[in-house]
């Protein structure tokens, strides 16, 4: 006898098969007319196999969820598989919710029915599934399993509560604008890449417009809705016939991401689907939030917060393990230390020192190739890794990264020139460990910026000496005023039309116990440095004007004393009233009494100004030194009360050889007579060099012809000779 198996055979050989199973196991023809029904089914379902037989099944389904039901079986009509859930009512009446696989029978080439297994799901059972799923999910993130991995079992959780479903997930990118794939594991690649990236707004699928809308997006007819005009070709490609998508929120109501479930057939979600979808979406928000937060934590723990770039505990990691991964390769460690820039903080303020060295953060980071790691030490020390390299790459790097200084910084309309000094140790021949090698480019470093800044330095072991030598000369410094052993000294300013001496410049001298003599070029930036220079800079106004006084009081007849001022003492608060009681304690006039400073103590005019402002309501007289060599625009010289300029000695030295310093220096004289000011010219060695400047009617000069820098009691001897 021909039934849907093909045979009478087979038919017993179901149903003996049927009768192992536990679960409901059934099997029926094309006409939805049930065949076959296993003991198991009967007891769950309250009916006879013979009640069942011949059965239509729609007579047991509640009457809503018969098209649904009808839906999947016409699918597996078709030859496809199908997992599905479904309502059931037992003979007494109430409702049973099963799960339920079907497959096509075939014979001779044709269908004839379709078999399949329900598995019971009682309202605690479905509860109790989801449960277990939130809490194996929940651990998951506990014990750090990867977002991808957690995001996944998200989806492939609800997809087994729920069988038929393929559910994604969807995140949001930061500038809220696009939807990413996250996961979803059962649907098509060529459908996720197509949904990838969808923008949201209106009419953008079911998840780009529940993303733009902030709530849930049900598109029961993918073909026929307006909302899936784009992807519906590709959808319905795949089977796709629904799609029901809900924003997922954080905790602050912001759009994060979008969970979907597709179904394949026009439907709208159950009461069932629509906990599953809740669930879901509170799921995904905690797993995104939490890795969004780790995420942070990680860069917080890791990255400089101002630049982004890793910092200092991330830097040493790498270096440790790119030395053992790497042990017979040259790695170049660079320490970067940029050039007074303390001073832009403090003159300009820390918001615009901010944003300079993110600025010079990009700078430098455009010319760093593979194998580099670029780090904040902090403040504005950085510190980069060249891996695998050589002591010539690594010059190499060096220069490139000095040459993105060249261009200015612009910032608030002002332009600012920054330089950076480079110190550079080498892996192994300085250090096979990361200390020694931190030490021995911070020592280069330390050179570079001896070396007049703006330049690099490898590590040579002569500078550990020399850092040495550093140390202790700083410790000897500390007590230098006290052991008596800095000393002025005078060198005179000559008025070039009546060749009269009218004044001199008072400069520093260490003769130190340990070290003999020191130039102030290497022990007055190593004060300034340790804010030593407040001491000693006071001390030397004090003294140059007390030797004014003695030199007045011994009938010499000057009319200026000239004193340096260095950066820090120049923006030290009460640098006005220091001078003004010193002024009155010794009696000089202030009109007597010139302080020099630089043309980088400038950079910040309208901080410069006020400083200036304060010295000349006192009444001293203001001299710009070292003239020419600064990095500031010429206009300041208009916006600063400013009395003299004096012409650095470089220009001077060539001023007899070379035409264009002859330039130079002459058209600085004819300027600053336009501004009114008075012109100094340094370091005149040579008569040649004289005539020329009062060719071109140099106020004053100063220099070795003239007289060089003496103890004041030779001063006062050559002085009153040269005017007797
Ligand atoms: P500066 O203020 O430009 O001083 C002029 C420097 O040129 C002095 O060097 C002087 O000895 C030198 N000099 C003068 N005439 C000639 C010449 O004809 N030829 C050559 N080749 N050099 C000449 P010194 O005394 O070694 O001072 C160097 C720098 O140290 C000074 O440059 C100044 O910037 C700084 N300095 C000196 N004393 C003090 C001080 O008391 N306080 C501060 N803050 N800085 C000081
Ligand atoms: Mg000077
Ligand atoms: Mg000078």
């Amino acid at each position: 006898m021909k039934n849907i198996f093909g045979s009478s055979s087979l038919l017993d050989v179901y149903q003996s098969l049927f009768e192992q199973d536990d679960e409901i196991s059934f099997a029926m023809d094309t006409k939805g007319k049930i065949q076959l029904m296993n003991k198991a089914a009967a007891q769950i379902l309250g009916y006879t196999s013979a009640e069942f037989f011949h059965m239509d099944y729609k007579e047991v389904i509640p009457k809503e969820h018969i098209a649904a039901v009808q839906a999947h079986f016409r699918h597996v009509f078709k030859g496809n598989k199908s997992s599905f859930r479904m309502t059931f009512r037992n003979k007494e009446g109430d409702i049973i919710h099963l799960s339920v696989n079907a497959v096509p029978i075939y014979s001779e080439g044709r269908i004839h029915g379709a078999i399949g297994i329900g598995r019971v799901r009682t309202e605690e059972q479905y509860t109790s599934e989801l449960l277990n799923g939130q809490n194996a999910i929940l651990q998951m993130i506990a014990k750090g399993a990867p977002f991808r991995d957690v995001l996944r079992q998200i989806v492939e959780t609800m997809e087994h509560i729920s069988p038929g479903h393929p559910c994604s997930i969807l995140l949001l990118d930061d500038e809220k604008k696009h939807l990413f794939h996250g996961a979803a594991p059962h649907l098509p690649d060529e459908y996720i890449s197509f949904i990838n990236g969808l923008a949201i707004g209106e009419n953008q699928g079911s998840c780009g417009t529940a993303a733009f809308l902030k709530k849930p997006v049900i598109v029961t007819d993918i073909e026929n809705d307006p909302r899936c005009v784009q992807h519906k070709d590709i959808a319905l490609k795949y089977d796709l016939k629904a799609c029901w998508s809900t924003p997922i929120f954080d905790d602050d109501q912001q759009v994060i991401g979008t969970f979907a479930m597709y179904y394949d057939r026009i439907a709208a979600p159950t009461k069932a689907d629509k906990q599953i979808i809740q669930e879901a979406t509170d799921l995904t928000s905690i797993a995104i939030q939490h890795y969004k937060a780790k995420e942070q934590i990680q860069k917080l723990a890791y990255h400089d917060h101002l630049t982004g770039l890793p910092n200092r505990r991330h830097f040493r990691q790498t270096l440790e393990n790119a030395i053992a991964l790497y042990p017979d390769h040259t790695h170049a460690l660079f320490f970067l230390d940029l050039d007074r820039f303390k001073f832009v903080n403090d003159s300009f303020g820390h918001k615009t020192g901010d944003e300079l060295l993110t600025m010079i953060v990009d700078r430098i980071q455009s010319c760093l190739g593979e194998h580099t790691l670029f780090s904040r030490e902090g403040g504005d020390e950085f510190t980069i890794w060249v891996g695998q390299t050589s002591s010539k790459a690594a010059a190499e790097i060096a220069e490139s990264i000095l040459a993105t200084f060249r261009e200015p910084f612009s910032l608030h309309e002002n332009d600012l020139f920054m330089t950076a000094s480079i110190g550079i140790s080498l892996y192994p021949q300085d250090g096979l460990q990361e200390q020694e090698l931190f030490r021995k480019a911070d020592i280069a470093m330390y050179e570079a910026k001896k070396h007049g800044r703006n330049t690099f330095q490898f590590y040579t072991n002569l500078l550990d000496r020399q850092s040495l030598k550093k140390l202790k000369m700083e410790s000897e410094l500390r007590s230098a005023i006290a052991r008596n052993e800095l000393t002025l000294v005078y060198q005179p300013i000559q008025h070039l039309c009546t060749g009269q001496v009218h004044g001199a410049e008072a400069l520093i001298r260490w003769n130190s116990r340990l070290f003999g003599f020191v130039s102030p070029i290497e022990f007055i930036p190593l004060a300034e440095e340790t804010g030593l220079i407040i001491p000693i800079g006071e001390w030397v106004i004090q003294t140059a004007c007390q030797q004014f006084k003695t030199w007045q009081e011994q009938g010499l007849t000057l009319t200026c004393m000239s004193v340096n001022l260095s950066i820090s003492q120049f923006y030290q608060p009460n640098l006005a009233g220091t001078i003004e009681t010193i002024l009155k304690e010794t009696g000089v006039e202030p009109s007597q009494l010139t302080c020099e400073i630089t043309e980088s103590m400038t950079m910040d005019t309208d901080n410069a100004a006020a400083v200036l402002r304060r010295l000349k309501d006192i009444g001293v007289f203001i001299s710009i030194d070292d003239f020419g060599t600064g990095y500031s625009s010429l206009s300041y010289l208009q916006k600063l009360p400013l009395d003299t300029l004096k012409i650095d000695q470089s220009f001077v030295r060539d001023i007899a050889v070379n035409e264009s310093s002859e330039k130079i220096a002459t058209t600085i004289i004819l300027m600053a007579h336009h501004l009114g000011l008075h012109v100094v010219a340094e370091g005149v060695e040579t008569e040649e060099q004289l005539a020329i400047l009062k060719e071109y009617q140099c106020d004053a000069a100063q220099g070795y012809l003239l007289g060089r820098p003496v103890p004041p009691d030779e001063f006062f001897d050559q002085t009153t000779h040269i005017s007797s």
